[in-house]
């Protein structure tokens, strides 16, 4: 039995290699994502880092101690701005320092340090659905050498600007409903390790939580760049990992005769940030990176893909090393220090919009489609996919998507409501995908398949 599909053409910038067909880009936005995505303010985030930096330095090591410097009273500071905006959540946000202890590590720390992470928990309202998406950026800063944490450590950019991003976004989506749960945290530790995110991404492992997606915003506000003086707010990286850091043996085995490689978990939540990023927020083009962060370095991401979460960095485009790690100075007559008037808060905006189409969009949306997988026991030129409901959130159809092996982005989506499809097109030549479609529109995150043998 032939079922009937509809193809929608999406970003005709995305088709380039089907050149033959004339396509046009349809944009269509849920009126009430777009008016969250209207109501980020750049007066907002830049009074967030302004107030950040007022607290002298908030390297993991400065003062808890004192209320006007140092780390704890900036801990203070987004505890009591999360306080403030639950109180318009119906009592369905709540906010906390989610206290741990870092070891003495011999290396960037010296001695066992209590210390915490202040966060925000957005409760879903279907007590069913157990997925939870996280967005966080490191609250810590740091100047030239990381273990001083006595100089004065601005971090407006590293991190401010990502924990500004997540102050903005709880202060949002709090007056908002949506099934799933959302946190919003502000770690620490990043700069001596990653700590608190390991902490964090530990005990969801132990707890065994169903993150479907984490956002990690580390430096979001640099639009210009040293050496290179590249000025430019219009384009965002997203990294993710390829081989996922944390596959099993068998997963490998699966990867290596799939070609998975470019398929991770994390590498689609890369694809759907550049989609619906780019679906909402007007001039910023989201740039897939194929790496899990930088060359050579890590963030908070790393510590969730570690132990096998989906999660991405969300990072500017380019960086500017005056700015950066920096002990705030001018030498021949450059100033150097991460400082509030180097960021550029309209850039800032834009990515915080990135980060909230995705949220939300993933959050409104049902969960993925399970045991997604493409059916090999026969050979043909045509490819057969199945897949089951998802485990939450009602499906009123699923989107198969489709790209070429070389492209790095879906090209073609094929609308259908049965939970199989065949196309004409062989599996050999083309990369195929499936994700569950709700019925106000939104889209889960795509689903790899495996291979079906018997
Ligand atoms: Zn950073």
């Amino acid at each position: 039995m032939k079922k009937i599909y509809t193809a929608i053409l999406v970003f005709a910038v995305l088709a380039t290699s089907l050149p033959s067909i004339a396509q046009t880009t349809i944009i269509k936005r849920d009126p009430e994502i777009a008016k969250m995505v209207n109501e980020i303010s750049a007066e907002n985030l830049e009074k967030y880092v302004t107030d950040m930096v007022s607290y002298g330095t908030r390297n993991t090591l400065s003062t808890q101690k004192d209320k006007d410097k140092g780390v704890g009273a900036a801990m203070q500071y987004v505890l009591r701005h999360f306080q403030e905006v639950a109180k318009t959540s119906n009592g369905r946000m709540t906010a906390e320092i989610d206290e741990f202890v870092i070891k003495a590590d011999g290396r960037r720390i010296r001695e066992d340090l209590p210390i915490g992470n202040v966060m925000a928990t957005l409760k879903g309202t279907d007590p069913n659905d157990d997925r939870v998406f996280i967005i966080s950026g490191h609250l810590d800063s740091r100047a030239s050498n990381v273990m001083n944490g006595e100089i004065a450590a601005p971090g407006a950019n590293d991190d401010g600007s990502g924990v500004a991003a997540v102050m903005e976004l709880a202060r949002i989506m709090a007056t908002r409903e949506f099934p799933a749960t959302i946190l919003f945290v502000a770690v620490t530790g990043e700069e001596q390790g990653l700590k608190g995110a390991r902490y964090l991404a530990e005990k969801a492992k132990t707890e065994n939580w169903n993150i479907t997606a984490m956002l990690n915003n580390d430096m979001i506000g640099n639009s210009s760049s040293s050496e290179t003086n590249i000025n430019d707010n219009t384009r965002l990286r997203v990294f993710s990992e390829g081989v996922p850091m944390a596959e099993t043996d068998q997963e490998a085995l699966v990867r290596g005769y799939t070609n998975g490689e470019n398929d991770s978990k994390s590498r689609q939540l890369a694809r759907y940030v550049k989609e619906i990023g780019e679906r909402y927020v007007d001039q910023l083009e989201v740039k897939l990176i194929y790496r899990n962060d930088r060359f050579l370095r890590g963030g908070d991401h790393t510590a969730f893909a570690e132990r096998g979460f989906t999660a991405v960095r969300l990072c500017e485009m380019n960086e500017n090393y005056n700015q950066q790690h920096q002990d705030v100075r001018v030498e021949n007559g450059i100033q150097y220090g991460d400082l509030v008037e180097f960021v550029d808060f309209e850039y800032v905006r834009k990515a915080s919009g990135v980060n909230l189409a995705t949220l939300a969009s993933l959050a409104m949306a049902p969960e993925q489609p399970q045991n997604v997988g493409i059916d090999v026991r026969v050979l043909g030129n045509a490819t057969t996919l199945r897949w089951e409901a998802p485990k939450t959130g009602t499906a009123k159809g699923y989107y198969v998507l489709m790209r070429e092996t070389d492209q790095s982005v879906w090209e073609k989506k094929f609308f259908t409501t049965d939970t199989m499809i065949e196309l004409p097109y062989s599996k050999d030549n083309y990369f195929f995908a499936v994700q569950a479609v709700g019925a106000n529109g939104h889209e889960s995150l795509a689903v790899f398949p495996r291979p079906i043998t018997r």
